[in-house]
């Protein structure tokens, strides 16, 4: 009816008034946030499927608002985007996780081709002095470069802009392994890979979660790896749930894998109980 009608468009516009005035109100609490160190990074430990050791970790962000609780990444990361805070939250995730990477060596935790990856938003990309950053990152804690990876989306590739390339080529002389995330969500072409001197790819979770059950995911996702292993490029599955999931993407070659079936992400104190616990001998 014309009322009904009426109602729902009453709602709605209320509905989208609150997540307007949800926005707001995160980022106020985001400039907080930051000056009050309300951040904190997680990770998740990277398997090598052939012989079950930990190569590397994720590092992901976590937000603890002291009244809304534990905030996740997906809340509000695209509000620091979009209002250009996330140049300061990008180069504080870099500085911390290669402040932690290298706390990590000194414990002796990792090997020597432990790699800690590093989420980069495309905007933090193109709009902040990355390269500088990253480098001051390293000297600053005495890291090696080849211990960073730094996990790109496709659309940087896309873009192809030659400011882009310049700092991707970069990044690859200071020794920073690049990663492109999410990888068969946008329409990247593996063409590119090589071109931007890409040594991993992650391929998402909304294929792996279905190579089980759906035939079609299983082709894409096996095609993706023999492509890549030709350009000798790396995969890493992400979001990896079972046993059955981790065999399968070891059948179908894949390299490395990350997900619940080993740990979810844990925070610094967790993540070193979990390295100790899965020490070689
Ligand atoms: P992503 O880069 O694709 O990260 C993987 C996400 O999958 C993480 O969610 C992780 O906790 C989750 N995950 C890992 N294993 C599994 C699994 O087996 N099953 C399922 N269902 N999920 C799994 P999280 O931590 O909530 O992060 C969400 C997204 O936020 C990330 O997606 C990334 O795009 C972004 N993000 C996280 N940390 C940062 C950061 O420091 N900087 C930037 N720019 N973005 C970040
Ligand atoms: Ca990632
Ligand atoms: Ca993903
Ligand atoms: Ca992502």
């Amino acid at each position: 009816t014309k009322d009904s009608g009426r109602n729902n468009y009453h709602f709605f516009n209320e509905a989208m008034h609150q997540r307007v005035q949800d926005r707001l109100n995160i980022l106020s609490y985001l400039h907080e946030g930051l000056s009050k160190r309300q951040f904190e990074l997680y990770y998740q430990p990277k398997i090598d499927l052939a012989t079950g050791r930990i190569i590397g970790a994720e590092a992901l962000i976590r937000w603890h608002h002291p009244v809304r609780g534990l905030i996740t990444p997906d809340d509000f990361i695209p509000v620091a985007e979009q209002s250009g805070l996330i140049e300061e939250m990008g180069t504080w995730v870099v500085e911390e996780a290669c402040r932690y990477c290298k706390q990590c060596e000194e414990l002796g935790l990792i090997e020597s081709d432990f790699t800690m990856a590093v989420n980069i938003s495309p905007v933090q990309f193109s709009r902040g002095a990355i390269t500088e950053v990253v480098d001051e990152a390293l000297k600053k804690n005495g890291l090696a470069a080849q211990r960073l990876e730094l996990e790109l989306t496709e659309s940087l590739l896309i873009d192809n802009s030659a400011s882009i390339k310049r700092a991707l080529l970069q990044l690859r002389k200071l020794g920073v392994e690049l990663a492109i995330d999410d990888f068969g969500t946008g329409y990247s072409n593996l063409g590119y890979l090589k071109a931007f001197q890409v040594g991993v790819l992650k391929i998402d979770r909304s294929f792996i979660s279905k190579i089980l059950e759906a035939e079609q995911s299983r082709i894409l996702v096996e095609a993706i790896i023999q492509v890549a292993s030709r350009l000798n490029i790396k995969v890493v599955a992400e979001g990896v749930e079972s046993q059955q999931m981790a065999e399968a993407l070891f059948v179908l070659g894949c390299d490395q894998a990350q997900g619940f079936h080993w740990t979810r992400p844990l925070n610094a104190m967790k993540f070193e109980k979990y390295m100790r616990d899965h020490q070689r001998e």
